[in-house]
């Protein structure tokens, strides 16, 4: 079964597919809130179904599920994530609890994970990590498609190991994953970029600063701003004027120190060796702060209009000492559930799905309503999803739900065959019926299910 059939995406997730109207009328504050949606089963299943694709893929390349509070002291985000940028100047949802302690939702999911690592000392005497985590993340946007305020995020961390081999096992993981999910490659394109090191970076944001204020006049307001908080940040200004000005500006790839551009090097000629293509985005600089050398963005061309970023990551060299830890090296990636659920869409994926019931009780009425009851848990304890009637419904009601949950057969307990020790079996595909003993019900629906 495809999961395009019974498709109703849009009936819970209306802002997700770009709607802004909700079909029932209900009271204002009987809503879920703006920007949140409501992940009815249809969706929920095929969340869980990426969460189980990820369990088993990363497992392969030896990573463990990690789960950490949904909310952290703000200084978690404000310190790793650094002040100057979007998520933690406009986006946080940040509150005061009743202690009086500043906590705030989390935005992503590694300045958590690096948080843990470093309380739980999951990386001292030369001992690294490598975890994955699974949840809702909290940022207060304007909505849009493949945007939420609550989203959902799939992600990993590799902290503790430098060496560039970690970075392409890393990326190959995150594209093995889309592809796992039915996205083909020439769906995507993997951008690449070398953030530089503190080695490296300090002079080439000056240099990028100095740009900036030679281009004052042609730059936004904001860029200004940002040539004195957090230039590079500019690469990723939305407005077209400072995108062209930006597209001058000196590049970080002219500036790496030595080490740094043979880490940079190192990992390219890892991923040539692995047959993966990339592509080379000198002013792929990623939102956050903590990134250190290796960037890395997965984009889809089809299916998102601008918000095209499926998936994507990074190095964070510095990060666990900005929480006074050891220097401990550390990367990951982080994907967005409904950014990829668009991917897939876009791309024709069929994932299977379940069939609600395998077998069908149904009962011709009351009086062998207990037989049924016991059939239908006879069949549960034998490994078989079966629904039956509780609301005493007609025979012909019964079989529409039988058909409707997908069932394969459906065991129909009557006074007549009952009394003769047996019900009848109905085979929903070839329609064939045939008189079964009680006793050997499960056996012949086995057989039946093959
Ligand atoms: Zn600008
Ligand atoms: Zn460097």
């Amino acid at each position: 079964m495809l999961f395009g059939g019974a498709w109703s995406f849009s009936a819970c997730y209306p802002k997700l597919i770009g709607r802004t109207d909700t079909t029932g009328k209900v009271p204002m504050n009987a809503r879920a809130p703006k920007g949140t949606a409501d992940m009815l089963p249809d969706v929920a299943r095929v969340w869980e179904h990426m969460q189980r694709t990820a369990q088993t893929l990363f497992a392969r390349y030896g990573y463990e599920p990690i789960y950490t509070p949904v909310f952290e002291h703000t200084e978690v985000f404000t310190r790793g994530i650094g002040e100057a940028t979007d998520i933690v100047s406009k986006e946080m949802y940040t509150f005061e609890d009743k202690g009086g302690r500043s906590l705030t939702l989390r935005p992503e999911g590694t300045a958590s994970i690096v948080r843990s690592a470093l309380e739980h000392n999951l990386t001292s005497n030369g001992q690294f990590a490598k975890v994955y985590y699974a949840g809702p993340m909290f940022r207060y946007e304007r909505p849009q498609k493949g945007r939420m305020r609550q989203f959902w995020q799939i992600g990993l961390e590799a902290i503790g190991m430098a060496e560039p081999s970690v970075d392409a096992e890393v990326i190959m993981v995150l594209m093995r994953y889309f592809e796992e999910l039915g996205i083909p490659r020439a769906n995507m394109r993997l951008l690449i970029n070398s953030m530089g090191d503190q080695a490296c970076r300090p002079a080439y944001r000056d240099k990028v600063a100095a740009f900036i204020r030679e281009h004052g006049e042609e730059l936004c307001e904001e860029c200004n701003r940002r040539a004195e908080t957090n230039p590079l940040r500019a690469f990723d200004c939305k407005n077209p004027a400072c995108a062209a000005v930006m597209a001058e500006a000196p590049l970080l790839r002219d500036e790496l120190c030595d080490a740094c551009a043979a880490h940079y090097a190192a990992v390219k000629e890892l991923l040539d060796d692995l047959g993966l293509a990339y592509e080379e985005d000198p002013s792929l600089v990623r939102g956050l702060d903590y990134y250190t050398r290796t960037v890395f963005e997965v984009q889809v061309d089809a299916g998102l209009g601008s918000q095209n970023a499926i998936g994507g990551g990074g190095r964070y060299d510095r990060l666990m000492e900005e929480y006074g830890g050891p220097a401990t090296p550390g990367l990951g990636f982080a994907l967005g559930f409904e950014r990829t659920f668009l991917a897939m869409q876009a791309a024709g994926v069929g994932v299977l799905g379940h069939a609600l019931a395998e077998v069908y009780v149904a009962r011709v009425d009351d009086s062998v309503g207990a037989v049924a009851f016991a059939v239908a848990q006879e069949l549960r304890d034998a490994g078989i999803a079966v629904e039956l009637d509780h609301q005493g419904r007609s025979l012909k009601s019964q079989f529409k739900q039988a058909d409707r949950l997908g069932a394969r057969a459906v065991v129909v307990v009557g006074p007549d065959e009952l009394a003769a020790g047996a019900v009848t079996l109905r085979n929903m595909v070839t329609k064939d019926e045939t008189h079964v003993p009680l006793g050997e019900i499960a056996g012949r629906i086995r057989t039946l299910l093959g």
